[in-house]
């Protein structure tokens, strides 16, 4: 793929490590490559980060034909090599979502390879204080000019890098869950195995009850019978109850989320009994209030892990595991994060490093 570009002459300063918030601050390019039908993906470049220009009666505007992606660039200071975490899972997701939301698709080891070019160009702008990252949001956004409900012929593909801090400021701290029973983020033949932004604006009022009542994230049920866990804000979830290690089996509307995965390849290559199943919430607020529910916790790649300390249904609040992290959540958080980072060995080819 042949990729113009066009250098920023004015960059910005760069924020000071302590003072990046997620997804506030965004680098000086971006690469951006149109879609038409005469030409299918084309026109691929990397300008100066700036507004897009888009007509009002764009697609995306009205009837949200939209998907998005999320990974990270590590760097550290010991070699200043750059290393992704599993790129091509996420491209490979990322035409997933194309298909069930009527995106053409588009080759991935060219975009991947279009994303290490702007990395590159931008390299200064990745964060090298332990913990911190360049967050990467891929999005591609129906364009036509057209408000009418069919898949638009025209779109655009973006790429925008932001450099993040620490995802958690004091070390691994618990976080309270709200287990919601009214409204549900996807149903199954829906579109929640896709990564698209209408899910997230679905999602959102079950967010603002669970922060309304001090809660810090919704843990999801389904949508037919709110009677199974489904995933937790937007991370993907797993409990320990009676030493065997649960997490929701991918029922067509649960994100298969790449840190999800990963865990549990990880894990079993550990020798821990693993189940991927239904989990009814019964079966859960059980075992929480019996105390067989040893440990539980979310992954994605914003946190990696983070630890469940609370669990709330309809007043029902289960403490796990004394609000403390448990061992196999911080054995997983030092292992990921030491692959991510380069601090640790690699056992499965996990690291990509950025040439
Ligand atoms: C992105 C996402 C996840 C986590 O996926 P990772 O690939 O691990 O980052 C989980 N659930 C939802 C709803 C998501 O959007």
């Amino acid at each position: 793929m042949e990729i113009r570009f066009i250098a920023n002459t004015a960059p910005k300063a760069k924020v000071p490590a302590n003072e990046l918030r997620f997804g506030t601050t965004f680098t000086d390019h971006m690469f951006v490559m149109k879609y038409s039908p005469e030409n299918g993906w084309h026109d691929a470049e990397i300008r100066p980060y700036g507004p897009l220009s888009l007509d009002p009666s764009a697609m995306v505007f009205h009837y949200a034909q939209e998907i998005f992606e999320g990974l990270k660039a590590y760097r550290t200071s010991e070699n200043g090599e750059i290393y992704l975490f599993r790129p091509e899972k996420n491209f490979e997701r990322m035409n997933q979502s194309c298909d069930r939301m009527c995106i053409p698709r588009f080759d991935g080891d060219e975009v991947l390879d279009a994303l290490e070019k702007l990395i590159k160009i931008d390299a200064d702008w990745i964060p090298t204080a332990p913990g911190t990252s360049l967050y990467i949001r891929p999005f591609i956004i129906a364009t036509d000019s057209h408000v009418g409900v069919h898949p638009s012929g025209h779109y655009l593909f973006v790429i925008i890098l932001s450099p993040v801090g620490s995802y958690f400021k004091e070390g691994l701290k618990p976080v309270k869950i709200y287990v919601e029973t009214e409204y549900t983020r996807a149903a199954r033949g829906g579109t929640g195995m896709a990564k698209c932004g209408g899910n997230y604006a679905a999602s959102l009022i079950g967010q603002q009850k669970a922060e309304k009542l001090n809660y810090s994230q919704v843990l999801w049920l389904d949508g037919q019978e709110h009677k199974y866990v489904e995933e937790v804000g937007a991370m993907n979830v797993f409990f320990k109850i009676d030493g065997t290690i649960v997490t929701p089996a991918l029922d067509g509307s649960i994100l298969p989320g790449i840190t999800r995965r990963s865990v549990l390849e990880f894990l079993r290559y550990k020798g821990y009994k693993v189940e991927e199943r239904a989990l009814p919430i019964d079966e859960l607020m059980q075992a929480a209030n019996s105390g067989r529910l040893e440990e539980a916790w979310g992954t994605g790649t914003a946190a990696v892990i983070s630890p469940i300390g609370e669990l709330n249904r309809d007043g029902n609040a289960c403490v796990i595991n004394n609000n403390a992290i448990g061992p196999v959540s911080q054995m997983l958080y030092d292992e990921l994060t030491g692959i991510q980072w380069g601090l640790k060995d690699d056992p499965f080819g996990w690291r990509h490093t950025v040439k």
